[in-house]
């Protein structure tokens, strides 16, 4: 904050926005040598980036529409993004049920030709299952009508702690990183960008950060910061929601996850293994508003929960769901609004006649891409000559092996071993938060220590997933992770209670049944 606040220092670039896209983009930019500043205005992550499936993947939808270069370019990125951050990705089964005679013959060519593109970063072949083979690997799918299977390897990560760990990574390269910092105008000399108009979401100051070039990488808010640019410009995205339910292991134990190719509406879902807990989804509601915080509508937990029940023996209810959370795609206008599962997932760079430069569009898989082709522009744009990237080949903060750390310290990869001596040295920090958590005492002060968390919600939505894996036992730990924190950023009794207030809000908005307050009724025009 010293750094930004003190004014004196033209940055190389600055970012705005603490999502995959900009923080990739800072990581990027710092490694090339240049100075970097990002701000964003809530926490890293909080929106798009740590709603996503978890899937580091090609994109099987996109091979049924004939896209091979962006399955063949997504698959690439899935490999590098397997091998630099170890500690967050892995490789996992998925199978597709059969219950035609067509279906196994035509998935497994279409998964053969997934596997060639993917050439020499394969995670391994696909495979034709028989019947008793489809229910070896999904125990609890309806046997009704299945003839076999197909079985396929992709990637999954743990979007939020990725994202925290490029933070890092940016950081340590030289980047001055800062969240609860909002852009609330452009700093223009002679009708080029020159800098942003920051807002301090703590203190509520505000002040100017002068750069050689600024990347919007809002989201889905990046044409409300085109709008800064210039007041009448046409929007470039248009918004859809896609939401999960995370429920109990039991629905589907075994390690491998339910791929549903079609669902009666033509889409995608899966049924996924995840840290203990089964996220089960998406959906794609077209046009909803642009909002920090999207609610999923009850026909989209119905469609979910009607989609599992058909397809898993044990049938969920609304009292089984753990949590749901709603993410929105930010998707660049190209066909019909009505229609986003057919716009394009690719991402999209613009530069306006005043140099603001736009990234947007794309997937969590790809952010490396993105940010080094975003990072290309920008040195065109900043004048500062190529420096190539260097990101394909960069280990991740983190990456690096746990030092022999088991258990739920495994996803701090290599700061495990730290996190683990902290609980160690001071026994008021040894236990759990609660009891109906497994968060450790220690990680929270860790997490304000080292990983920039400022409230309930960074700990327990972000830093680490216990919002996402059980909504209520979150709000059981809220009041002992207040308490930490406050110790730590030196807060007092009536910061604890706020926040305790504030996280409980929160989280019962991530608990069926759905509030009467829709997505739709809330969707208002993207830009006031
Ligand atoms: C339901 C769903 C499932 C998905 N699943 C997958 C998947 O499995 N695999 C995959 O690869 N991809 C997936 N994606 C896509 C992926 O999640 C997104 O492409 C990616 O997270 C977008 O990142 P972003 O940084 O562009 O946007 P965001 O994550 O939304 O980041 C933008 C940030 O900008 C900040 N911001 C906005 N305005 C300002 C301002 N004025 N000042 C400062 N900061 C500001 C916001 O607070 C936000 O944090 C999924 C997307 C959705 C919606």
């Amino acid at each position: 904050m010293a750094r930004l606040r003190a004014g004196s220092e033209v940055f190389d670039l600055l970012v705005v926005g603490g999502g995959a896209s900009g923080l990739g983009a800072a990581v990027d930019a710092a490694a090339r040598g240049h100075r970097v500043a990002l701000i964003e205005q809530g926490d890293f992550a909080q929106g798009t980036s740590s709603r996503s499936t978890k899937l580091v993947h090609g994109g099987v939808r996109y091979l049924g529409q004939g896209n091979l270069s962006l399955v063949t370019s997504a698959l690439r990125e899935r490999g590098r993004l397997l091998r630099n951050a170890p500690h967050l990705a892995h490789a996992m089964p998925f199978v597709i049920p059969s219950y035609s005679w067509w279906e196994k013959p035509y998935y497994a060519f279409g998964m053969t030709l997934y596997d060639g593109l993917a050439g020499r970063l394969s995670l391994g072949a696909s495979q034709r299952l028989s019947r008793a083979e489809t229910i070896r690997h999904l125990p609890t799918i309806e046997t009704d009508g299945l003839r076999g299977g197909v079985l396929y390897y992709d990637g999954q990560f743990d979007d939020a702690r990725l994202a925290i760990n490029l933070a890092q990574t940016a950081v340590e390269g030289g980047a001055v990183l800062v969240n609860y910092c909002a852009c609330v105008g452009l700093v223009k000399e002679r009708g080029v960008v020159g800098g942003v108009l920051v807002r301090d979401g703590e203190t509520g100051a505000e002040f100017a950060v002068r750069a050689r070039a600024v990347i919007n990488a809002t989201g889905v808010f990046v044409d409300a910061l085109r709008c800064f640019d210039e007041p009448k410009t046409a929007p470039m995205v248009t918004v859809s929601q896609g939401v999960h339910l995370v429920l109990p292991r039991e629905f589907l134990p075994g390690s491998s996850a339910l791929m549903i190719p079609k669902t009666a509406d033509g889409r995608v879902l899966f049924a996924i293994p995840w840290h203990g807990r089964l996220v089960v989804g998406t959906t794609d509601t077209p046009n909803v508003a642009a909002t920090i915080a999207p609610r999923a509508l009850p026909e989209e937990v119905a469609f979910i929960l009607d989609h599992a029940r058909k397809y898993l023996t044990r049938d969920p209810g609304e009292g089984d769901v753990l949590s749901v959370f709603a993410g929105l795609r930010p998707l660049v206008k190209r066909g019909r609004a009505g229609d986003t599962a057919r716009l394009s997932r690719d991402h999209t760079i613009a530069i306006s006649p005043s140099r603001l430069i736009t990234l947007t569009g794309g997937k969590w898989t790809t952010y490396r891409k993105m940010a080094e082709d975003v990072v290309d522009q920008a040195e065109r744009v900043a004048g500062l000559g190529h420096t190539p990237s260097t990101t394909a080949e960069r280990a991740i903060h983190g990456a690096g092996g746990t030092g022999g750390t088991a258990g739920s310290l495994q996803m701090y990869g290599s700061d495990a071993v730290a996190i683990a001596e902290l609980a160690g040295r001071d026994p008021a920090l040894a236990g759990p938060v609660h009891p109906a958590c497994a968060l450790g005492r220690a990680e929270v002060v860790w997490h304000a220590r080292q990983e920039m968390a400022r409230t309930v919600e960074d700990v327990l939505a972000r830093r680490t997933r216990t919002l996402v894996l059980d909504a209520r036992a979150s709000i059981e730990a809220a009041p002992v992770v207040a308490r930490l924190l406050a110790d730590e950023l030196g807060r007092d009794d009536a910061w604890v209670a706020a926040q305790v207030r504030g996280y409980r809000e929160l989280a019962r908005g991530w608990l069926l049944p759905a509030p009467a307050e829709t997505a739709r009724a809330a969707a208002l025009p993207l830009v006031a």
